[in-house]
């Protein structure tokens, strides 16, 4: 095992060597090392777990999009309200309108289509309009449903993320497996000359001659790093277990400065006694506040916080980035989180609309189904059900007179179309009045993380004063540029931006 306990010196003999060293095998690694190979140099990508993907092949694989950087720009800068500098929105501004040509190249290669469609920011900021996403639509002889059977995500992501494997398998790019990196090695000009890494349970040092490249994502694995950073705990991980925050620590040890580490993506969702991952309720469209939702979608449920109150909008317009966050109150006059767990309630009407739950994972001998009635959780104990409010109430273990009124408040908000306490979008209101009802304990829950280190325009990582940290590059979820309102579709847009730029930077660096 590598000595923790100082940092690596130069070893006297490598273990080995590339130009450009990848850490991490999801889309950021995928983007990166291929540029670096296509520019001419001697791409490596060393990945922690047994199977390459990371998060990024769970993903819905929408790449977010832009007509115009300038209104790309003003966007992005009010979603960021001013937690990340100018300099380093514009190249992200500006890949969003180029970035497409790179990634459809990618599926070319293979055969794959594409769409590329219309899609206006959540929020009514400037430049709302100008958005896009960019998805893979069919690959050849490629059904993401089995097509890793170690994952069960998203279509989308599985397809992007297969046109990326095939690419790196073209080009002959090797991708170690089972190879943790866990330390940085810099000379004692502090520039990053390589790695070690676990390479299959063994000490490898690596040397690195233009450059490493972190893009081993964020923290959504480690328990201790986000009782430190979060508010509200515990969070449930969705995924993936191979996100620990290695590269954000990676960093630190030669300095790095980190920014947006409270900010996280994810909503609410189930936990269940012996299975490893938190499994969030159905995705539901995005609506945007300026025009409210469009689609017709309901939501069956409602949360109740450990009182029996209801305490959030549970269909906010991007459930995905902002959901999560009614749930991190903390209550100092009884020492407890009111909301960690809640309650989620449905009623016989609402149990029948459609699987509440959606299990997603990439990781081996790990499986799970959620059937499409919610019957099946109904009779394994995921649910518990009640016949009457009475008995709801003894559930819940809260007052019958403080549930009969939130449930009484609610079937007014619905009958009258209007949600006067937490501006629901009407349309998703469905009444709770008909038993038997079910309810669950419900979590906040993380599907990936926004914080690490601070980079520049150039993706170099910078150190707590602003320093570059020579050849050393963040690309993805590594410290993304999020610290306020995520977007949505801009953490792959930053995987294949980032991972380029990062690549692009490191391949023209002079041979050590
Ligand atoms: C259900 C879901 C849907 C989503 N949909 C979208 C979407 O449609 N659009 C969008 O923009 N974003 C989406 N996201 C977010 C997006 O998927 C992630 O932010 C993005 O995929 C992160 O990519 P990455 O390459 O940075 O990290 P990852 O894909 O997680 O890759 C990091 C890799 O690094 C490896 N690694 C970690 N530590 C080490 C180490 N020490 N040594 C070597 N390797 C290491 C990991 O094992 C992993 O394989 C979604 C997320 C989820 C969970």
């Amino acid at each position: 095992m590598t000595d923790l306990r100082r940092a690596p010196a130069i070893p006297e003999q490598w273990d080995g060597e590339t130009d450009v060293l990848v850490v991490g095998c999801g889309f950021a690694g995928g983007a990166a090392a291929i540029t670096a190979h296509d520019q001419g140099a001697k791409t490596l990508i060393l990945e922690k777990m047994p199977d390459p993907g990371g998060i990024s092949v769970c993903s819905a694989g929408s790449v977010r999009v832009a007509q115009d950087a300038n209104e790309a720009f003003a966007y992005l800068q009010a979603t960021c309200a001013g937690t990340t500098p100018d300099e380093t929105l514009r190249p992200l501004a500006e890949g969003m309108t180029e970035i497409s040509e790179f990634v459809e190249s990618l599926a070319t290669a293979v055969g794959a289509t594409t769409q590329l469609r219309e899609a206006p920011g959540t929020y009514p900021f400037p430049g709302q309009a100008t958005f896009g996403y960019f998805t893979v639509e069919d690959v050849p002889e490629f059904d993401p449903a089995n097509g890793y059977p170690q994952v069960r995500g998203m279509p989308g992501g599985g397809r992007l993320f297969n046109v990326v494997d095939r690419n790196l398998r073209m080009r002959s790019i090797e991708v170690r497996t089972n190879s943790p990196v866990t330390r940085l090695i810099a000379n004692s000009d502090g520039v990053v000359e390589g790695v070690i890494a676990e390479c299959d349970g063994k000490t490898q040092s690596i040397r690195a001659r233009r450059g490493v490249i972190l893009a081993c994502g964020g923290f959504e694995a480690n328990p201790d790093m986000q009782k430190q950073f979060w508010q509200g705990k515990p969070v449930v991980s969705t995924a993936f277990a191979g996100n620990t925050g290695d590269g954000i620590r990676m960093a630190q040890d030669l300095g790095a400065d980190i920014w947006h580490m409270w900010h996280y993506h994810g909503t609410y969702g189930f936990r269940i006694d012996g299975y490893p991952f938190g499994i969030r309720t159905k995705r539901v469209p995005d609506w945007r506040p300026n025009e409210g939702q469009t689609r017709d979608v309901k939501m069956p449920w409602i949360l109740l916080d450990c009182d029996g109150r209801r305490f959030m909008n549970e269909y906010e317009p991007y459930m995905q980035d902002t959901g999560h966050r009614p749930f991190e109150r903390f209550r100092p006059e009884t020492q407890d989180y009111p909301r960690i767990p809640a309650w989620l309630l449905v009623d016989e009407e609402g149990r029948k609309q459609y699987a509440i739950g959606q299990p997603l994972y990439n990781q081996r001998d790990v499986s799970l189904e959620w059937s499409a009635d919610n019957l099946r959780e109904a009779e394994n104990g995921i649910f518990k059900t009640a016949n009457s409010v009475s008995e709801l109430a003894a559930g819940l273990n809260v007052s019958e007179d403080r549930l009969r009124a939130s449930l009484e408040t609610w079937n007014d908000f619905c009958r009258d179309g209007l949600d006067d306490d937490h501006r629901r979008p009407p349309i998703s209101m469905m009444p709770i009045a008909t038993p038997p009802f079910y309810y669950s304990e419900i979590w906040p829950i993380v599907s990936n993380t926004q914080g690490g280190p601070v980079h520049d325009s150039r993706q170099r990582i910078l150190d707590v004063y602003g320093q570059a940290i020579p050849r050393l590059y963040a690309a993805g979820e590594l410290g993304s540029v999020f610290g306020h309102l995520y977007m949505g579709g801009s953490n792959l847009a930053e995987c294949f931006i980032g991972g380029r730029n990062a690549a692009l930077e490191a391949a023209k660096q002079t041979l050590l």
